[in-house]
């Protein structure tokens, strides 16, 4: 059979693959070589694909209260419960709760149908726990959620501050391409970031901050810069705005940073003008998220190392397709293309969907949505290719916020998962090789997923049964796609919009592709080869220098460690998928509880030994590593394990549920905690 040029399932660098199906289920992957994400290359998750696409543990057909039931049934049954439920608490009493995994065209009619046709805008996506402060620091500094970088501009920068990223292990094929410009022009690489990781054990200099110190940190390196005369004048005076006092407002004390790591850092970042800070979840998932990507921006926009070639802020994002679902308004905050809820945009929206019951407004984000299922006032949730029984924080407040709530659907690939266990009616859907349709990745460049195998039992893509309940609501006309490549030309067009109000987000001219063109689609970028060189996309064209918060650090006698969480190289969230690979399990068999030797020490525990991390949230048991990566005072563990796999260490039982005040991103990094041996 002829290759398939498709996209890699997991991380934003969104690699294109090369997929040659060699029977019923099995595949053969390679890196597409003429994809401009990866040239060929792929990591280990990517590689191993072809282990995870067998139908072991899928669900494969409809079920309402555990049993099997025909599709027309349970489509009405979602339609009638979403009905009534509207009928008798109104519209914002119903909640779809998505994902960075469903493809563009799936989040586009998921958007749609919430927004404005049930008017609610209780619509909102795991992406708010991954990448959510990035979205707010760039709609405050620049008007519009863009990331001013390209891939390209990684081959042709001088200096890449990673701040809060295990690259190495999160991105690798993006490592890969740091560590070839570092080849190439002696590119220097500097790690912000309270771990050693993998990474950073590769860089030219760590920086050890605290939990939450970046802010300190960028905002005393804006202060070095004034002071020795680097800030660009010109740019600042064509290009930005700033509020009154803003520079007399810079708190430049170091806050426990080492004075020589610091002077090194500021010696780099000024003597190279071409600078990237790529930035991701370390920085995100904090309650000061949103202030620690505007420090960010602000050096590069007081030093004009933006929208130039080799230099910019660069948030990149951990899922495939967390950026598009951003594009269509898949976040509660937005209500779709990058428009917001003023009157006129909210009216623009109404009449290009033809709406009949368009929301009023923002609706919950995802820790607020689930407190109000908690409290009743949502009765009716929607989950969609995501486990948040898992991956929420204070997951044991979410797990029984969903026990309580009156219906619960999702919609999953997976038959046996923590919020699977909780649902009155679960739709089996269509997962990667099946699908079809767009992905964006970080760098703003839109894909096609491509379908390598029929669809197995009876699971149905999400687009579809998403409009196949709005047709059992009544709105058939607004919903009757006849396949992704319909629904991917309304959203082009409708990105007209978007243009109108002054933003980069334009595909309109794709909106008259064929359905042959859509299949045979060439990767493309949004947002033009140099974003914000003509200006921004606010009302004046000018950037924001937006004055930022040191975070507050708590102390709690009673749990006095700091508890970090992250991924592992080979995993991927909660392992629904690379848990099926043998070759990926081998990394880590099991999820190991990291502890500076001090630590480990005055609390009584031992290289391999067992130990309980309990927070004020949950409680949890880990196999001891014992390490000089952490911070004395400070403690990390993984992500993936879940109960649904009987597994002790479960991190999702631990982390804290407070949030960044503007992005309502949690902040997972840093959670009080105490440990003792078992
Ligand atoms: Fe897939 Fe990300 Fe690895 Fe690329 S870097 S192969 S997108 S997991």
């Amino acid at each position: 059979m002829e290759p398939i040029r498709t996209t890699c399932a997991y991380c934003g660098v969104g690699c294109g693959i090369s997929a040659t199906v060699t029977g019923e289920r099995s595949v053969d992957i390679a890196g597409d070589v003429s994809h401009p994400a990866n040239y060929g290359k792929l990591c280990s998750k990517g590689t191993h694909l072809g282990e995870t696409v067998g139908l072991d543990g899928r669900l494969l057909y409809p079920e309402i209260a555990g049993q099997r039931v025909a599709w027309d049934h349970a489509l009405d049954a979602v339609a009638g419960r979403m009905r009534d439920c509207i009928h008798e608490h109104g519209p914002d009493s119903v909640a779809l709760y998505v994902s960075g995994q469903l493809l563009t065209e799936d989040y586009y009619v998921a958007n749609k149908l919430a927004k404005g046709f049930i008017g609610t805008g209780n619509i909102d996506t795991n992406s708010r726990l991954c990448m959510a402060s990035a979205v707010a620091a760039h709609n405050r500094a620049f008007g519009e959620d863009v990331v001013p970088v390209n891939y390209d501009d990684l081959d042709e920068t001088d200096l890449v501050l990673l701040v809060g990223s295990n690259t190495a292990w999160c991105h690798p094929v993006i490592w890969q391409r740091i560590e070839q410009a570092r080849a190439e022009r002696g590119t220097k690489i500097v790690v912000i970031d309270p771990r050693r990781t993998e990474t950073a054990e590769q860089a030219d200099l760590h920086i050890a901050v605290p939990p939450d110190g970046d802010v300190a940190l960028f905002n005393a390196l804006l202060a070095e810069m004034m002071q020795r005369g680097e800030l660009d004048e010109a740019y600042i005076a064509d290009h930005c705005v700033k509020p009154e006092g803003f520079w007399e407002g810079l708190d430049n004390t170091l806050h426990g940073l080492s004075a020589s790591d610091f002077n090194a850092l500021a010696g780099l970042v000024a003597s190279h003008p071409r600078m990237i800070t790529l930035f991701s979840q370390g920085a995100n998932q904090s309650v000061g998220g949103t202030d620690k990507g505007n420090a960010i921006i602000n050096l590069h926009l007081a030093t004009g190392r933006i929208a130039r070639t080799g230099a910019g802020p660069f948030s990149i994002t951990g899922q495939p397709n967390a950026m598009g679902g951003r594009e269509v308004g898949g976040l509660a905050n937005m209500l779709a293309c990058h428009l917001g809820f003023s009157d006129s945009e909210l009216a623009d929206v109404a009449t290009f969907w033809g709406a009949p019951n368009m929301c009023s407004g923002p609706g919950h984000k995802a820790v607020d949505m689930f407190r109000a299922v908690h409290d009743g006032r949502i009765k009716f949730i929607w989950v969609m290719a995501t486990n948040p029984a898992v991956s929420m924080p204070d997951a044991g407040f979410v797990r029984e916020a969903l026990e309580r709530c009156p219906t619960v659907v999702v919609s999953d690939v997976m038959a046996d998962t923590d919020t699977g266990r909780l649902a009155d009616i679960r739709l089996p859907a269509l997962g990667w090789g099946e699908k079809d349709g767009t992905v964006t990745n970080s760098e703003r460049r839109v894909s096609r997923q491509r379908a390598l195998f029929s669809p197995p039992g009876e699971t149905r893509a999400d687009w579809r049964i998403i409009c196949d309940v709005a047709t059992r609501l009544g709105y058939g006309d607004a919903f009757g796609f006849t396949g992704p490549s319909a629904i991917f030309r309304e959203y082009a067009a409708m990105t007209a919009l978007a243009s109108k109000y002054g933003k980069l987000l334009d595909l309109s001219e794709h909106q008259t592709l064929s359905d042959n063109e859509y299949e045979a689609m060439e990767p493309f970028r949004w947002g033009g080869e140099r974003p914000f060189a003509e200006g921004f996309s606010t009302s004046h064209r000018k950037a924001q220098l937006v004055p930022v918060a040191i975070p507050k650090i708590c102390t709690d006698l009673e749990f006095p460690l700091r508890l970090n969480t992250g991924r592992y190289r080979d995993q991927w969230h909660t392992m629904t998928r690379t848990g099926l690979s043998p070759k990926l399990s081998l990394h880590r068999r099991e999820p190991l509880l990291e502890v500076h030797p001090d630590d480990a020490a005055r609390d009584g525990l031992e290289q391999g030994g067992l130990a309980e991390i309990a927070t004020p949230f949950g409680s949890g048991i880990f196999r001891v590593e014992v390490t000089e990566g952490q911070r004395a005072g400070e403690i990390f563990a993984p992500i993936h394990w879940t109960d649904a796999m009987g597994s002790l260490g479960r991190a999702g039982r631990l982390a804290k549920d407070a949030t960044d005040p503007v992005s309502g991103q949690p902040g997972f990094k840093d959670t009080p905690a105490r440990l003792a041996p078992v």
